[in-house]
């Protein structure tokens, strides 16, 4: 059996760490916030190559406060992608502002800035990158969009801790960035988390009060605020697991540069990377005509894949009122029908590479001269 991933293979390498830390905190009783949180804002903001970190609930939480700071609420319009998790999308939506979409590069399922100006109207405040599976966007030229129109870049990097784009670290080269620290994702807590790090020290200090109930100080409250609190408990995970990140992270890239080269040169559309960036791998999601047969065949062997996401945001049922029609997001929608994510975590073995990718090739039709496979024909 080979999961898709594996919490507890990584849990058990540093058990006696964690442990040790949650213990530290019930100690002291610092349930919420407190100076485990404190510590881990300013390593984690330091990590980023942002001066200012300030920890919430949840990543949701973390874009929700962004755009509150940034000043969008309703009649206001924010760019993003249909091809990314519902919560980039529920987060403008909770301001009151409208969610405006632009199609994804089909190389690198991400922003494809080329289409963003045209998308920009009088009422567009904000736009919201996407790094999606963990590679960065083309970040340069859609900054410089951002400056000409006078509009705040707020960058979703929940799936991208440590990725770089020529050198400069995800979440530190719009005005803000946002990332979740759910338990799969490359930084994960223990239970629910999320960040906004920032150079802006009036973000900080507005993104502060909204998550703590728009507090200056106890009891008097200058904004509407929230309780997006991020807890002690995990403030102390994540401190012990920042240290373990890059390395993490490192097996996640030796991970995928040995699914690409076993998969080489074969029908099978491998991640595109950037040569720019620094692709942390979150996700590792190949495409395929067939996935449903190719998803239980694999499944058949012992090998969990997953969809990220099946649905692009604009055809989704709760997002039906924004009046968007299927065909206006080609590459959006021919990804969300095509991709499929291959295991993928740190402690992913290279025998276990090896076993998925054999399996995935098994499947793939052959390349142009080679035999037909008949087997597959027969299953699809
Ligand atoms: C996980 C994720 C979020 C939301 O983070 P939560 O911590 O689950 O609220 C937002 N955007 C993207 C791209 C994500 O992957």
């Amino acid at each position: 059996m080979i999961p898709f991933v594996d919490l507890k293979a990584q849990y058990l390498s540093i058990k006696d760490e964690v442990n040790a830390a949650i213990q530290g905190v019930l100690d002291r009783c610092e349930f919420t916030l407190g100076s485990e949180v404190a510590a881990f804002e300013k390593e984690f903001a330091a990590y980023c190559q942002a001066e200012h970190g300030i920890g919430v609930n949840t990543g949701t939480s973390a874009l929700h406060l962004a755009l509150l700071a940034a000043g969008v609420g309703p009649g206001d319009e924010v760019i993003t992608v249909p091809f990314t998790f519902v919560a980039t999308v529920s987060a403008i939506d909770y301001t009151g502002a409208r969610p405006v979409f632009v199609d994804i590069d089909p190389r690198t399922f991400t922003m494809d800035v080329n289409a963003v100006e045209a998308a920009i109207t009088p009422r567009t405040k904000a736009i919201i990158p996407v790094h999606l599976y963990g590679q960065p966007v083309d970040m340069d030229p859609l900054l410089e969009i951002a400056r000409k129109h006078g509009l705040i870049v707020i960058e979703d990097a929940c799936q991208a801790h440590g990725a770089e784009y020529k050198g400069r670290r995800a979440g530190s080269m719009g005005d803000m960035g946002c990332f979740s620290f759910y338990p799969g994702k490359n930084l994960g807590a223990y239970g629910e988390g999320g960040m906004v790090v920032t150079n802006h020290p009036e973000f900080t200090r507005t993104i502060r009060m909204l998550r703590d109930w728009g507090a200056e100080k106890k009891y008097h409250h200058v904004l509407k605020g929230y309780n997006f609190r991020l807890e002690g408990i995990q403030g102390a995970v994540l401190r012990v697991k920042l240290k373990y990140l890059d390395g993490w992270t490192e097996a996640r890239r030796a991970a995928a540069a040995r699914y690409d080269s076993l998969m080489a040169g074969s029908s099978v559309p491998t991640p595109f990377a950037r040569a720019d960036v620094r692709h942390v791998y979150h996700l590792y999601a190949i495409r395929t005509r067939h996935r449903q047969a190719w998803q239980e065949a694999l499944l058949a062997q012992g090998i969990q894949t997953g969809i990220h996401y099946p649905t692009p945001v604009h055809l989704l049922p709760a997002f039906a009122d924004l009046g968007y029609q299927p065909g206006q997001f080609p590459h959006s929608e021919q990804a969300a029908s095509e991709v499929l994510s291959l295991p993928m975590f740190p402690e992913l073995t290279a025998a276990q590479c090896d076993q998925v990718a054999q399996a995935v090739l098994a499947l793939a039709e052959p390349v142009a001269g080679a035999p037909a496979n008949t087997a597959l024909a027969g299953a699809i």
